[in-house]
Parts: C-alpha cells; structure tokens; sequence
C-alpha cells in the first residue's frame, strides 16, 4: 500500500489542509500555519474546523468554531477558512474529506493534512485511518517537546520523507515530520481559564476573544 517516492520535478496543483476542532482557536495553531507555510513554502493553509465531532464531547457548535476561526484568520496572509465540514450533515470523516479534495483537484495533486504530535498518535482511531495516506500526505507538527518517534509511526501505510523538496512532489502516500518553533497552549487549557475567569493573555487574538464575550462562551463547565 506505501506508494512510489517520485522525484519528478514538476510542480503540483497544491492543497494543504489543517483540520481540528478550534474550540477556540488559538496561538498555537495560528503560529503554527504560519510556519508551516514559511519553511514549506506553501502559499495559503487551508484551516478545517470538523462539523459534528463525534470523537469529542460538548464541543461549542460549528457556527461559532467557525466564526472564531474567521475572525482570527482576517488578517492572515496565507492562511484562510474552509468551511466544507461545518456544513455537511453527520459526523464529520477526514476520509470522506479527503475524498472529496481529490475530486476536486485530480490524482497528481499535492495534497497534505496537517496534524499535531497528539493527533498523530490517535490517528488509528480514526474511520477508515489507513484511506488516508491512500488519498493525501500527512504532515506532522511536533506539539512543543512532545516529538513523535518514528517507531511508534511503523504501522502507516506511508513513507517517510524528510526532504521538504521531495515531499512536495507526492500527490499522496507519504508523510514528513517538522520541528517547529513550540507553542505550549491548547484549546482545553484556554477553555479552562476561561471558565475560571483566567486570564488567555495573547494566546486568543482580541477579535475572537471579544466574540467569545459578546456570545458568552465557556462561561459554564466543558
Ligand atoms: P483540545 O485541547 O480541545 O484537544 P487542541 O488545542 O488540541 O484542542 P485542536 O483543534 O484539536 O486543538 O487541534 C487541531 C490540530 O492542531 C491538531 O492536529 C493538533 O494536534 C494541532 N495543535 C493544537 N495545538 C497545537 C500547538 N500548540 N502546537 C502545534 N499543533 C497544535
């Protein structure tokens, strides 16, 4: 199931997507993006809130996860908004997204999912997770010192690349793990200070947290 590493190297019609829940939004995934597309010289990541998360429990609903995600997103050059899973019915499956992007964009596209250490390690869990690298690359953030041994990834149906020219020559089948600079902040801690009436200090940009007053978000328990 591992594809061919190809070194054509002809540019490809290129699609990088993180997906997450973004409930909210926070420094960590903006800073990331942002260089994810410099070191990757990817010109725009595409950010993915899921629409019904079923693999976690009283998630704020898709509309405000996607107006937070919006408003934190305005200014930034090469990062933007797609919203296809806010807006599909159902429980939301990165394989059926995937399938989709492929649609879209022909077989010899780039396409890439971007994950955090954490998620990596949960991919499995995942419906259909193998379909994945059948259908895109997967590019792995390490989530500050949590870095992902390359032992515990022996069961992707993928290859492991580490040089960035070559990796972005693979429509799909592979994966490439990047040390970027750490940003220790969830979503889970935000929610909680938030729920203590802690300060977020900067890791919410204003606008969004100016939203989240104006909604009374994560005032009760998550
Ligand atoms: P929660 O605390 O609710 O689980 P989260 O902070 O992990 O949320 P998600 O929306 O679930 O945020 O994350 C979306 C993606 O961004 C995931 O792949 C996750 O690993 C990654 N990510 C989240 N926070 C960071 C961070 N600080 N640095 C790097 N990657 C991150």
């Amino acid at each position: 199931m591992v594809t061919s590493v190809t070194d054509d190297a002809k540019p490809l019609n290129t699609y990088v997507v993180m997906g997450g829940t973004f409930d909210p939004v926070h420094a960590g995934h903006i800073k990331s993006a942002r260089q994810l597309a410099e070191v990757m010289d990817y010109s725009c990541i595409h950010m993915m809130p899921c629409g019904d998360a079923y693999h976690k429990q009283g998630v704020t609903n898709a509309e405000h996860r996607l107006a937070m995600l919006s408003l934190a997103l305005e200014q930034e050059a090469r990062l933007a908004v797609d919203a296809r899973e806010t807006l599909r019915d159902g429980a939301t499956f990165t394989v059926e997204t995937l399938k989709q992007l492929r649609q879209e964009l022909g077989s010899n596209a780039h396409i890439c999912w971007v994950i955090g250490t954490d998620t990596a390690r949960s991919i499995r869990t995942w419906h259909h997770w193998q379909k994945v690298f059948e259908l895109a690359n997967v590019i792995v953030i390490d989530r500050g010192a949590d870095v992902l041994d390359i032992s515990e990834t022996q069961d992707w149906p993928a290859t492991a690349i580490k040089d960035k020219t070559i990796f972005k020559q693979q429509a799909k089948g592979c994966f490439i793990q990047l040390a970027l600079e750490p940003v220790e902040v969830s979503s889970t801690e935000i929610r909680d200070a938030l729920y203590k009436q802690e300060s977020v200090g900067d890791h919410v940009p204003q606008p969004v947290m100016n939203y989240i007053e104006q909604h009374g978000l994560y005032r009760g328990k998550n």
